[in-house]
């Protein structure tokens, strides 16, 4: 008999969950305004808000941060991170920031001004919140079989290269600060971008003379895509896809709170010197000074030896089988899921699970509210909540995507809690008839309004 996969690790210190009764959350989610990211962490039983920040640190990682180093300039731990950045990554020039969303902030700075544009695939909000903020404009060329939530294609996450390049073209070279592309592109659902596909980005980059950076907050469980969808890669070591992905760009931003397993942290990779000492100014200011950027010692001591273990295949198998199990049972349910699975989370179609609910009463709220009512599991709206409204018209904009995501963090959860999970979402499904109304905005806020939201049943 062959031997079944299992986790590469074993557990060496547990953290209790709280169970409650459907009452107590009912009363709870009104409290808070029917928003999950009001809710107290000790209410929720299995909490699949975000994989960002929320895995669980090896007993390596928990040594390396005793060992860190905290001297404000020079400390060893920037030395150890940095090492660990040009072995993995191949960039010559790093600067450490406190997460992903600072990254974005340091480099837009240096590389956005008013009235650009920012061409790239399904930009995160975060990095769409920066672009806007600048009063620049992100430029969506994702592919159109990204919104096809159930037909197969092993990277559904690419950039158009015809869309991209109609972009580059028909606008002025100093309009454009730079292309953006994300791996894996969380916003259409965790889907992989081909090398085939970076490659491809990099020509048109060279083609017009544009910088060409990669949101790398899953760069690893990208590279797992890669190995095992891509013709020519199932022999490569994850390391070698890994340098190869970003041998294509100009630099990388990375919140280290997804692949790198680390709590907090991030930082900013940089072919050019330049564009380094410029970027540096700026991470002084909104940072910390240029060899701790906003982590401490230890954090950096930390992320350097969480990178290492983020690109081990074993644990990337692991990691995607869980998410992938969790998948195949709610489909099995006959639950609308998108394939192919993500690496990072599952996402419930809310539109086919709830169609009796139009999208101006937020179904995919109307169901992760469901989920942790029914539960005590906390999913996230990726749908026209987070899309925002336009800036200028200031109407809802609505996405071709009504997600609730899954997501699954890293090294945290059981797939007895998979099975928990799937089986509460069926429980929702076997009575979606009885949800018949949606929410109405109370109060809002103009920018990544999801995270404040107050909202109330119709
Ligand atoms: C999480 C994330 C970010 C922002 O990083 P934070 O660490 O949350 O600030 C940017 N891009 C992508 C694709 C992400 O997943």
């Amino acid at each position: 008999m062959v031997l079944p996969f299992t986790e590469p690790f074993k557990i060496k210190m547990v953290e209790s969950i709280n169970k409650s009764t459907k009452e107590e959350r009912e009363q709870w989610i009104r409290d808070a305004s029917f928003n999950l990211f009001k809710l107290k962490s000790e209410q929720v039983f299995i909490d699949f808000l975000t994989d960002s920040g929320t895995g669980a640190m090896s007993d390596r990682q928990w040594s390396a941060m005793m060992l860190g180093d905290e001297s404000y300039a020079g400390a060893t731990s920037y030395y150890n991170l940095k090492k660990a950045i040009n072995e993995i990554t191949g960039f010559s020039y790093f600067l450490p920031v406190h997460q992903g969303r600072a990254a974005e902030n340091v480099l837009f700075s240096v590389l956005i001004k008013e009235g650009d544009i920012v061409p790239g695939n399904s930009h995160f909000d975060t990095t769409k919140g920066h672009i806007e903020f600048r009063k620049a404009r992100a430029v969506d060329c994702t592919a159109d079989i990204a919104f096809d939530s159930t037909s197969f294609h092993p990277f559904k996450g690419n950039v158009d290269l015809d869309k991209l390049e109609n972009v580059l073209r028909n606008n002025p070279k100093e309009k454009i600060s730079f292309i953006i592309v994300t791996i894996t592109n969380n916003t259409v659902g965790g889907q992989p971008v081909s090398m085939e596909n970076l490659k491809g980005v990099r020509r048109l980059a060279d083609k017009y003379g544009i910088l060409f950076f990669i949101d790398s907050a899953r760069f690893a469980e990208n590279a797992w895509f890669i190995r095992t969808r891509e013709e020519g890669y199932a022999d490569k070591m994850i390391k070698e896809i890994v340098r190869e992905m970003f041998s294509y760009a100009d630099g990388i931003t990375m919140s280290s709170k997804k692949d790198a397993i680390v709590n907090m942290g991030g930082f900013i990779g940089f072919k050019d010197e330049e564009l380094y000492q410029k970027a540096s100014v700026y991470n002084i200011i909104y940072e910390g000074f240029i060899t701790y950027g906003g982590m401490a010692g230890r954090d950096m001591n930390a992320l350097a030896q969480g990178l290492y273990e983020g690109i081990d295949p074993e644990y990337l198998r692991s990691r995607i089988s869980q998410v992938s199990y969790l998948g195949t049972r709610m489909k099995d349910y006959g639950i609308p899921v998108l394939e192919p699975f993500g690496g990072h989370a599952i996402f419930i179609d809310a539109r086919k699970f709830l169609p009796q609910i139009p999208l101006e009463e937020y179904p995919a709220q109307v169901l992760a509210v469901e989920l942790f009512i029914e539960g005590g599991i906390r999913g996230a709206e990726i749908g026209t909540l987070m899309a925002d409204r336009d800036p200028k018209t200031r109407e809802n904009r609505f996405p071709s995507r009504e997600f609730v995501r899954l997501a699954v963090p890293r090294r945290v959860y059981t797939n007895n809690h998979m099975d928990y999970v799937a089986a509460a979402v069926k429980n929702v499904f076997d009575r979606k008839a009885s949800i018949r109304k949606g929410f109405r905005i109370k109060k809002e806020a103009p920018i990544l309004r999801h995270f404040t939201v107050e909202l109330e049943r119709l």
